[in-house]
């Protein structure tokens, strides 16, 4: 059975399916005998054990990885897991000949629901985490292995119906051969998470994707956009033939990762990296990313269930800072809201979200918030060469109001005596008020840096997430080139540099469009570095 979506990240793969779990699983049996009761009480402990030793293994491999943060949750889950108050109740209940899938399943309900009545929110939002590890107890003793995503052990193609960045995390590194999602666009998340991994991605594929979740096998093409069920011999070797090809134009585009790309007219156009988080500095630096041109903040929020600490923001930022070295690095404060939801933050519910409180808006509004990260980025800044840029500016006034918080956080900074660098401040241009505000915003920006993601869905009001508007989702429509024109003819007179950071920039046939409307600098997923340096080279 062939599916189609869109494609939105290149790349083939052929492998087993694997489609981690929503919810919590049904239980097999609701009842044992008398007779059973030894046998499912050791079978439970031995779920326990494996569960759990699972999870304390993902916490070593993310801890090792700098995920301090998030390492910390899986902690809480062995925890959890572990908890001999949650053993006796399940015992209690599997020892009244309750099978220990359904008797782990009901204790979990009672834990969660006493944690989200506590009137302390970091504590109520433990109830998930309760439900999530006792369902995977429950999975591992039905025989269904733990399913949650941080257990793939096999390189699997992962099925699901949408993949937030918190999941996408989750997974051991080489463990993902593609994804295939129900709902997402080129621009959304968990396509911008495939690109930088360098996996190939069908997403969009709406609700036929429940057709194909029992496949063994799955195969797809993240360029063209469609994924096989279950594929013949034949298929089987076409995809290993095109993943050869694939292969070998990559080799082929290694000649160009550490070259620093001019045009054929001498103009020299740098090409960096748009990283999610600390830990993809140094594959980035490989691919040959002369600089960060946007740095995803909010990943580092999205990742686990509470908030980062200022010191732990500074740890993050510094450790890429310290790995470009000399090279820029442009540090996007805090874009939550619109599809980007914050644990830990109360988020009202809104009727249009991508029009909504989001980015500098909510930063501006919670001080509490935006210091701390401003003040993080102020004192890594001593370790490197970081700029600090703000998302949705719709107006002056913001990018005023925001640059008087960072100065405010200079000020605090240096009467508590804290060494801090120096940071140059930048906007996003990425809603059409902004771009037709360029030369306004321009005197008080250092550079510029244009979102074609979002500058795209506010111009042409499509959605970016909405996989019907796939026509519209184009940063090659001549509204979007005109604010794009207008926003480089702003920077050019301001004698101020000017970036494209949405996925446009990594797009070969956009590149030669934007260099004509005058980008000076593009950023975009490492691995499409190599590619958009030989283009520039060859104009
Ligand atoms: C954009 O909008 O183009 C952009 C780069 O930001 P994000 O995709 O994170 O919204
Ligand atoms: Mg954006």
């Amino acid at each position: 059975m062939k599916l189609t979506g869109i494609g939105a990240s290149e790349g083939v793969a052929v492998g087993p399916a694997f489609v981690p779990a929503t919810g919590n699983p049904e239980p097999e049996r609701d009842r044992i005998t008398e007779a059973e009761v030894q046998t499912e009480l050791q079978k439970f402990k031995e779920a326990v054990e494996a569960v759990a030793a699972n999870l304390s293994e993902t916490g070593d491999r993310l801890r090792a990885a700098g995920s301090e943060g998030e390492a910390a949750i899986f902690d809480f889950h062995v925890e959890m897991a572990e908890d001999p108050e949650l053993a006796s109740a399940v015992e209690e209940r599997i020892g009244n000949l309750e099978s220990p899938e359904a008797a782990v399943l009901a204790v979990g309900e009672e834990y969660a629901a006493q944690y989200a009545a506590m009137d302390d929110e970091y504590l109520a939002a433990r109830a998930d985490d309760v439900l999530d590890v006792t369902g995977q107890i429950s999975a591992q003793l039905m025989g269904r292995g733990a399913s949650a995503l941080e257990a793939l052990k096999t390189p699997s193609v992962v099925l699901a119906h949408s993949l937030a960045p918190s999941d996408t995390a989750r997974i051991q590194r080489g463990m993902a051969l593609g994804f295939v999602t129900a709902e997402g666009s080129k621009t959304s998340h968990v396509s911008i998470m495939a690109r930088s991994m360098g996996i190939p991605a069908v997403v969009g594929v709406g609700p036929r994707l429940e057709d194909i979740l029992t496949a063994k096998t799955v195969a797809i093409d993240g360029g063209e956009g469609y994924a096989i069920a279950d594929p013949d011999a034949k298929t089987v070797a076409e995809f290993e033939r095109m993943s050869g090809a694939l292969a070998e134009e990559r080799a082929a585009l290694d000649e160009y990762r550490h070259v620093e790309a001019s045009t054929s007219e001498g103009r020299r156009i740098e090409v960096a990296a748009n990283l999610g988080s600390a830990t993809e500095a140094e594959d980035a630096l490989e691919w040959g990313a002369e600089g960060v041109g946007l740095f995803r903040t909010e990943f580092l929020f999205m990742e686990r269930d509470d908030l980062p600490s200022e010191d732990e923001q500074y740890e993050a930022y510094s450790a890429v800072a310290r790995a470009f070295g000399e090279k820029h690095v442009i540090v996007r404060t805090l874009d939550v809201g619109g599809d980007k939801d914050l644990p830990g933050i109360d988020q009202v519910d809104e009727d249009n979200p991508f029009l909504g409180w989001r980015g500098i808006r909510m930063s501006l509004d919670t001080p509490e918030l935006f210091k701390p990260q401003l003040r993080a980025i102020l004192r890594a800044a001593a370790n490197g060469n970081l700029k600090v840029m703000f998302p949705m500016v719709a107006d002056v006034g913001e990018l005023e109001a925001a640059k008087e918080t960072l100065q405010e956080c200079r000020r605090e900074l240096e009467s508590e005596g804290v060494e801090t660098g120096e940071v140059e401040t930048g906007v996003m241009i990425e809603t059409p008020a902004a771009a037709l505000h360029a030369a306004q915003l321009a005197e008080e920006s250092a550079f510029f840096s244009i979102g074609t993601n979002d500058l795209v869905q506010y111009t042409l009001a499509a959605d970016r997430g909405n996989e019907r508007l796939r026509r519209l989702q184009n940063a090659d429509h001549p509204a979007v080139l005109a604010l794009i024109r207008q926003t480089c003819e702003a920077a050019s007179a301001a004698g101020i540099p000017v970036g494209v950071c949405g996925e446009a920039a990594g797009e070969p046939e956009m590149i030669p469009k934007l260099l004509e409307l005058g980008v000076t600098e593009l950023s975009m997923a490492a691995p499409q570095i190599p590619r958009a340096k030989k283009v520039v080279s060859e104009l």
